[in-house]
């Protein structure tokens, strides 16, 4: 789904900026350094979510706790994927600080069919937003943020994984209607307004088809 097929569906021209409810999940997916992290926190400020970043609490694990540190650093480095287990850990324990007080954007999880799946029988995701940037413009951009992660090696670790696990995964949410793709190889402030244009569309719309439910 584009934002254009869902716009051609739903004529609202105002956002909707209420505080996201307190089930709503929505998932930021999207190449390693295709915005996610600085598109999540704009919506998050404007909508009330909680930014939950999977990457972020593998850094934070890591450099708390040497052990975890000498067991995913390695594969950080490399671009692989921290095991599922140990995502799923770390993510459950930030959330029970969060839930049942706000709406979650999650940034960077779930990667995986897997991780979907074990994520899904917690919570059900509403939307998948995956910013779309195509592999050689995100080669350009990760060079020039020089994160520790970001050799050339890893980054087409990482690229490969994200075909590999990722792409699975986005299908799988594709096919029940809940992938939304928008063009994230523009400047940034472009993104955010489709961004917050989607969400604004999207809210009504899940609340009309909850009350259309409704026995
Ligand atoms: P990010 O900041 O999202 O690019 O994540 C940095 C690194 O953390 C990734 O390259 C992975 O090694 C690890 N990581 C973050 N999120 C996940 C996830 N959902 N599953 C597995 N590994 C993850």
């Amino acid at each position: 789904m584009t934002l254009s097929h869902l716009r051609s569906h739903h004529d609202f021209t105002t956002h909707d900026a209420r505080p996201a409810r307190d089930s709503t999940t929505v998932v930021i997916a999207g190449r390693p350094g295709a915005g996610k992290g600085t598109q999540a926190e704009m919506l998050a400020s404007r909508f009330g979510f909680a930014h939950v970043s999977t990457g972020d609490l593998v850094r934070d694990a890591t450099s708390r706790s040497t052990q975890l540190r000498a067991e995913l650093e390695s594969t950080m480095a490399a671009g692989g994927l921290v095991p599922d287990r140990t995502i799923l850990e770390l993510l459950v324990d930030e959330l029970a600080q969060l839930w049942p007080t706000r709406g979650v954007l999650l940034d960077g999880f779930p990667r995986t069919l897997a991780q979907a799946r074990a994520f899904e029988t917690l919570r059900s995701v509403d939307l998948v937003i995956e910013l779309d940037v195509p592999a050689r413009r995100i080669i350009e951009r990760l060079r020039a943020r020089g994160r520790s992660d970001d050799t050339i090696a890893a980054i087409e670790a990482r690229l490969h994984v994200y075909e590999r696990e990722t792409r699975p995964m986005l299908h799988a949410f594709d096919a029940r209607g809940a992938l939304l793709t928008i063009d994230g190889d523009r400047a940034p402030e472009l993104v955010t307004a489709d961004l917050f244009e989607a969400m604004a569309v999207h809210r009504p719309l899940r609340r009309s088809q909850a009350h259309a439910r409704r026995p």
